[in-house]
């Protein structure tokens, strides 16, 4: 994962009390990027903050050293202080298992090099390409199948963009344009005014799609500016979040979704399938549930990818299968998130069962 030097907000110069008033939403006046700039990036840090000891220090701060830790005050704050098998936790806290090498797993499982016509591009699938518009997130999730990926190289710098858009411009048979990353919404709604301005005017992209993870990580994302940028009547916009856990849902993000809705921009979410954190039916139905009481529809449930240091989060094929049966057999359809595996090579996501 890249640094934050592209972030204006990346270094903080508030007290812990009054972000802390911030993050908590006692301070009217916070704004997002305040509360995005408080973060906890040091292993010890967050297990003070909680309560915790190590299992094996040693080991787990090779595996942040390798991948660092950044854990937004706001996310930390839903952790139950005192548990280390916390689902929250369990994604954010270098764990000792990362620095095991594991065979199959290694630095890029979805060959995303090969799929890059120029730098900041991926285009694998038909009509829609995906822009890496930046390699910073709001938190550093531990199973991240980027987390290796060589975001120096494709670093947006204003050349590295303007040849993106370029190269885009060309392709007349892409009708959708994917905002991702890193994670697009830690970008200024200024510079990401720019960029949506830029697309709208390419006559053949009919869809924007924004794949994020800020709004469940931060509160007080949406904001006017970018709330007016999705609802444009230019774009039939689509915001992908990514929330893995019901506990990661803040009571306000409904109300905070609701203009959107409103608007008529559609609202998702993808998740991944991990060991300790969502593997159990009772947590699928419940985030399946909490999605659909703040607006959002369950997209996909993705099965792991093979990334190194990620591979104590996987579950068996078999065993996530029953478990999707299950979760048919309790939920009504469109709360059932699609169960995938990403294939290198395919030509969309592929359903697990045909993966086997
Ligand atoms: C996942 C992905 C998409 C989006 O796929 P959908 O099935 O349309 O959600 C697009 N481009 C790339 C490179 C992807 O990895
Ligand atoms: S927010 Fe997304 S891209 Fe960033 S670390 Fe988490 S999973 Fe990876």
């Amino acid at each position: 994962m890249a640094d934050h030097d592209d972030n204006p907000f990346g270094r903080g110069g508030m007290s812990a009390g009054e972000v802390r008033r911030i993050a908590t939403g006692a301070d009217p006046m916070g704004t997002w990027e305040q509360v995005q700039a408080d973060v906890i990036t040091s292993v010890e840090a967050l297990l003070a903050e909680l309560g915790l000891s190590a299992a094996d220090l040693p080991a787990s701060l090779r595996a942040a050293a390798d991948f660092p830790l950044r854990v937004p005050r706001s996310y930390a704050q839903r952790i139950t202080p005192g548990d280390p098998a916390d689902p929250l936790l369990r994604q954010v806290l270098a764990a000792p298992e990362e620095v095991q090498p594991v065979p199959g797993y290694g630095p890029d499982p979805l060959a995303e090099a090969a799929h890059t016509p120029v730098p900041g591009v991926l285009h694998k699938y038909h009509g829609r390409v995906l822009l890496v518009v930046t390699g910073a997130c709001a938190v550093h999730c531990r199973y991240c199948f980027r987390r290796h990926f060589p975001y120096s190289e494709h670093m947006p710098t204003p050349e590295r963009l303007s040849r993106a858009l370029d190269w885009l411009a060309q392709q007349t048979d892409v009708s959708e344009v994917i905002l991702s990353g890193g994670d697009p919404l830690s970008l200024s709604d200024r510079r990401l005014s720019a960029l949506i301005e830029a697309l709208a005017a390419m006559p053949h992209l009919k869809r924007l799609r924004i794949h994020s993870r800020l709004p469940v990580v931060i509160p007080g994302r949406m904001t006017p500016t970018l709330q007016e940028a999705l609802t444009s009547p230019r774009w039939q916009s689509v915001l992908v979040l990514h929330a893995n856990h019901a506990r990661e849902l803040s009571p306000g993000l409904g109300a905070e979704l609701a203009p959107l809705r409103q608007a008529g921009v559609t609202l998702l979410n993808q998740a991944v399938l991990l060991r300790g954190v969502n593997d159990r039916l009772a947590d699928q139905v419940a985030l399946s549930e909490a999605l659909f009481a703040a607006g959002v529809l369950p997209y996909y449930l993705h099965q792991l990818d093979r990334v190194a240091g990620a591979a104590h989060f996987a579950v068996p094929d078999q065993e996530a299968l029953a478990l999707h049966r299950a979760l048919r057999g309790r939920l009504p359809g469109y709360l059932v998130p699609r169960l995938v595996r990403e294939v290198a090579g395919d030509e969309a996501k592929t359903p697990l069962h045909e993966a086997l």
